[in-house]
């Protein structure tokens, strides 16, 4: 055994268990050690400091450069006595990921020497050298520099000896080049629509919280065989590779021990969460072989945005310490299921009140029924733009595959609240609506006295269902960056609260009691909106018929999708709750188009490399095996009929692979010549398109002769780890 794969599958078959120290303490007593948080702001700040901060993160004042610096220093001080000795802005380029750039704290004394210094300045706004961030040409055009302002209601924390500082990355005229930004103005616009519903049952709410709880499903393999995989080092997905024998049909991997190796990463990945103030909460198996899922207790949507990029990173880093590599990849392997990451969502009130869960009383529940039809009504207009928002080349292999929700955007309710609904559109008039008499204020529905509802009630293939508090926005890919699902859902729920207000306003003003006006507009909701609901099976074909005559989308070429952030109607809507000016939307959607065709040219360039350089060459190795061996049988029998008989096998094996061999080539000179035509053209909506339509259809076809190759091919001779070692963690 010489060649590569071996010694990687030797190697990677051979490790033992990483052993990781116990931290030996609770919890408790580390956990966001690593985060400049509220406890830490009051040790190092002053009164007046911590008050002004304060006053930044939960009411979004200003902050004035003086405080800043008082900050800034005690963020410092901090930070060194943790062994800092670098800072640097973290921000979300419109790449998955994060962008850093680190800069020490030294700087030179005029008299001489050196001495650590942060100020104020350094502290609220920089200018990274971001020319090569893409920016689907805002900054080329308009300005030549971005510049990223910090974010005080994320904290700062410390990974290595780092202090990193969550920014929002604008350019100089002031355009988002980020997802934070769209973010924070998006949360900011759901603050304000439901703060201004919530008054019509409690004039006590000052805020509403927009809540995400991410379960993040990651699949594990060994460093060494990953390494001779150039497809996964490359592309993060295998772009070849038979199914193994045994992959998930026995179904023994969900919920399954979990194998020694991995949950000492898994403890390891948790210690360091916890540190960085990540409250990780659950772990296990998911449905494939080496597939895993860690998710966290639900935050604010702000912070569950940056502490899902952290700990995607940190998953990266911890990785490594186990000999593992992390596939955040939606699609690493074919024929076994891709990866999501689901986005539990729902509004809270500052009093405490989930909007999205059944409440106590009547009241509450005319209060959730409000919102969950809001909701409703929210991702019925604009489920192309939800699906847009969730939409890449990656994800693509999930959305549609029969594995995950099909490409089209639809809502499961669950019996309960179905129930409600239906008894509500058929009451009549405003007869189910009477106001109580003891309370006097109170409103009730005689047909919702209480409601409990079941959260046992669930639907797997709903791409966004009501899970019995809040909904669950299942089609986001894992390796997506939270905040492009999170900035439509919000401003799309903003928008339609916007509006609810305003009919619901208009009709109180013509003499309607506040409870009718209110019952009159939802009833009309949900009958315009019920195209939406769906609770059958997503999986099944006759629910793509059934969904194109409802008129819901159902488009599944990526970069048409992409559409939907620029028709009239999600323009206005952008605009109008002031998250995305139209020309942000046409800028990002530039990005958009252009990351999708990378993703493409660039798999496509690792799989004729690997066809052409991998693939071929042992293919026709082996081919002269045969052939030698065939000389060999004529010249040892010489009766021609009895050789042609003893070499039969060999013969159909010599044919099988010229013609396979041959196709592979004559496909990936086409794959490379459709991509020259493809690369000729300027508009980066056609280019995304001709890469979608025209080169990457070839992958498969180039593949399905490629894995047959794998069969037939001495086992020895084949360079690339197959799916059976890559998918089985010892
Ligand atoms: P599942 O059964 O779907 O795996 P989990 O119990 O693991 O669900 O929870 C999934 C996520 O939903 C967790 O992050 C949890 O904190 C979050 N979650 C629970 N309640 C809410 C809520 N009201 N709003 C947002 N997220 C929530
Ligand atoms: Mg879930």
């Amino acid at each position: 055994m010489s060649n590569l794969r071996f010694k990687a599958v030797e190697k990677a078959f051979s490790r033992k268990a990483v052993r990781v120290e116990a931290p030996g303490a609770k919890t408790s007593d580390y956990f966001g050690s690593l985060v400049f948080d509220r406890r830490q702001m009051r040790k190092y700040l002053s009164k007046e400091t911590l008050k002004a901060v304060l006053d930044a993160i939960d009411r979004g004042v200003p902050l004035e450069r003086n405080i800043a610096n008082h900050v800034a220093a005690g963020m410092r001080m901090w930070a060194m006595e943790l062994g800092a000795t670098h800072y640097t802005h973290w921000f979300h380029p419109l790449t998955d990921g994060t962008a850093e750039k680190h800069d020490s704290f030294a700087e030179l004394e005029a008299g001489g020497g050196v001495i650590e210094e942060f100020t104020g300045k350094l502290l609220a706004q920089q200018e990274p050298d971001a020319s090569s961030f893409p920016s689907g040409g805002i900054r080329n055009t308009f300005e030549a520099r971005g510049y990223t302002a910090w974010d005080p209601s994320s904290p700062a924390f410390i990974v290595d000896d780092t202090l990193c500082i969550p920014t929002i990355f604008i350019s100089f005229t002031g355009e988002a080049l980020d997802y934070k930004m769209p973010l924070l103005k998006a949360l900011h616009a759901v603050d304000k629509a439901a703060t201004a519903v919530c008054k019509y049952f409690d004039r006590d709410v000052r805020k509403v919280h927009s809540y995400l709880g991410w379960e993040q499903e990651y699949f594990l393999v060994d460093e060494a065989l990953y390494s001779t995989r150039p497809d996964l080092v490359l592309t993060e997905r295998t772009l070849m590779g038979h199914e193994s024998a045994k992959n998930q049909q026995l179904e023994d991997h969900y919920f399954g021990a979990i194998p020694t190796r991995v949950s000492a990463f898994m403890r390891e990945l948790e210690y360091e969460c916890y540190k960085l103030g990540i409250p990780v909460k659950t772990r296990h198996n998911e449905v494939a072989p080496n597939q895993f899922e860690v998710a966290p207790i639900f935050e604010s949507v702000n912070l569950a945005v940056d502490h899902n990029l952290l700990l995607m990173s940190t998953m990266k880093r911890v990785a490594e310490h186990h000999n593992f590599k992390v596939l955040l990849h939606e699609k690493p392997f074919k024929g076994i299921n891709g990866s999501g990451k689901h986005n539990n969502w729902s509004l809270g009130t500052d009093t405490g009140i989930n909007l999205l869960g059944p409440g106590k009383n009547a009241a509450e529940n005319l209060q959730f029924i409000t919102f969950m039809v809001n909701v409703l009504q929210a991702v019925y207009k604009n489920n192309a733009l939800l699906k847009a928002s969730i939409a890449s080349a990656n994800n693509a292999h999930r959305l549609g595959a029969n594995e995950a929700p099909p490409a089209i955007i639809s809502v499961f309710l669950g019996t309960q609240i179905t129930k409600v609904l239906d008894e509500l559109e058929n009451s009549e008039g405003t007869s189910a609506i009477r106001v109580t008499e003891k309370t006097g204020t109170r409103v009730s529905l005689s047909h919702i006295p209480e409601l409990l509802v079941d959260n046992t009630d669930r639907n797997r293939t709903s791409p966004f269902a009501f899970t019995g508090n809040r909904f669950e926005f299942r089609a986001v890919g894992s390796s997506a960056n939270c905040a492009s699902a999170m900035i439509a859902l919000n401003t799309a729920v903003a928008y339609q609260l916007q509006e609810f207000k305003q009919e619901t306003d208009k009709l109180i003003e013509s003499g309607v009691r506040k409870e009718e006006a209110i019952f009159t507009v939802i009833r009309k909701y949900i009958i315009e909106s019920k195209a939406i609901r769906f609770d059958g099976n997503g999986y099944s074909e006759e629910w793509k018929k059934e969904a194109q005559k409802r008129g819901l989308d159902c488009e599944t070429s990526v970069p048409v999708i992409y559409d939907a952030y620029l028709t009239p109607q999600s323009v206005k809507m952008f605009s109008a709750v002031d998250v995305l000016s139209e020309k942000e939307l046409h800028a990002r959607n530039e990005v958009k188009w252009e990351v999708y065709t990378k993703k493409i040219q660039i798999e496509a360039r690792v799989l004729g490399d690997l066809a052409l350089n991998h693939v071929i060459p042992v293919a026709t190795q082996y081919q002269g095996i045969l052939l030698d061996n065939v000389y060999k049988i004529k010249t040892v029998f010489a009766d021609a009929a009895k050789a042609g008989t003893l070499a039969a096998q060999d013969f159909s094996l010599i044919e099988e692979i010229s013609e396979r061999v041959n196709i592979i080539k004559t496909k990936v000179d086409a794959m490379v010549e459709a991509r020259k035509v493809a690369n000729k053209i300027e508009n980066e909506r056609e280019k995304a398109l001709a890469y979608s339509a025209k080169i990457f259809p070839f992958f498969d076809e180039i593949r399905y002769h490629i894995d047959k190759l794998e069969l037939i091919v001495d086992n020895e001779l084949w360079t690339l780890p197959k799916y059976r070692e890559l998918l089985f963690i010892r």
